[in-house]
């Protein structure tokens, strides 16, 4: 069951019901949401379904009004791009959330990374992917009345929090009293039912980061490890193990 919006600071009792982590200890009993300076009116930076529709259970249960800005330019080929997009565009409907679609303006990221084709994830090459991503949401916001921001990056493991976290701050300091929302969305077992609800939607299982520079060092890991290269849109969250393949 989806949570329901409503106005107070408290989550309805029938959504915590029905969540699967009810019964789980103490610690991972998530606390309602407190956003920047009480605002009620987020604007979310989205990498893909996965790692924001813990985020999104959230806020809607929070009583946050938000909204999905979706500009991942990073994301190679274009195949995966369309596949993390329709994923995210198709649950932000179920959940009635507005969704903006930012560009795929692919030429302007390579320009941003280029000298660092070799760095690898958590490096210099991510952190100018951050800014970009996150340059693009800060004007967006300015530019729609919006004066907190956030973003699923920080929820993957693979990511440096502190990095995504520096990155967002800087951009939304381009823009007088916007602010970059740090939460760490792993806490309070938010990591967990992260895989929780991807697997009850079903949601496509990304095998890599997101660009080509990514995807190349995981076909080489996997080579390595005498695993077949990754076959862009077959697997899926939500089989016993994990994993379905279509
Ligand atoms: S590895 Fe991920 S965060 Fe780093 S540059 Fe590539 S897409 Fe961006």
């Amino acid at each position: 069951m989806l949570p329901k919006q409503h106005k107070s600071n408290e989550y309805s009792k029938a959504w915590l019901q029905n969540q699967a982590y009810f019964f789980m200890p103490d610690k991972f009993i998530p606390q309602p949401l407190k956003p920047p300076n009480n605002s009620k009116k987020i604007l979310l930076h989205s990498c893909c379904a996965p790692c924001s529709g813990e985020l999104m259970e959230m806020m809607s249960a929070s009583g946050i009004d938000f909204t999905i800005f979706f500009y991942n330019p990073n994301t190679h080929p274009r195949q995966e791009y369309e596949i993390r997009k329709n994923e995210n565009i198709s649950y932000a409907n179920k959940m009635n959330v507005p969704f903006v679609d930012g560009d795929y303006d692919t030429s302007s990221w390579f320009n941003r990374v280029e000298g660092l084709e070799f760095e690898g994830e958590r490096s210099s090459r991510c952190g100018r992917c951050f800014d970009m991503r996150f340059e693009r949401t800060a004007l967006y916001a300015h530019e729609h009345g919006f004066d907190v921001i956030t973003s699923s990056l920080g929820m993957s493991r693979w990511k440096d929090l502190d990095q995504v976290n520096s990155c967002g701050q800087h951009a939304a300091s381009r823009y007088p009293h916007m602010v970059y929302w740090t939460h760490n969305w792993r806490k309070y077992g938010g990591s967990e039912r992260m895989y929780t609800i991807a697997k009850r939607e079903r949601f496509y299982k990304q095998e890599y980061c997101g660009c080509v520079y990514s995807l190349r060092d995981a076909n080489h890991q996997r080579i390595q490890k005498g695993i077949a290269p990754i076959e862009i849109g077959k697997n899926f969250y939500g089989a016993d193990h994990g994993t379905y393949t279509k």
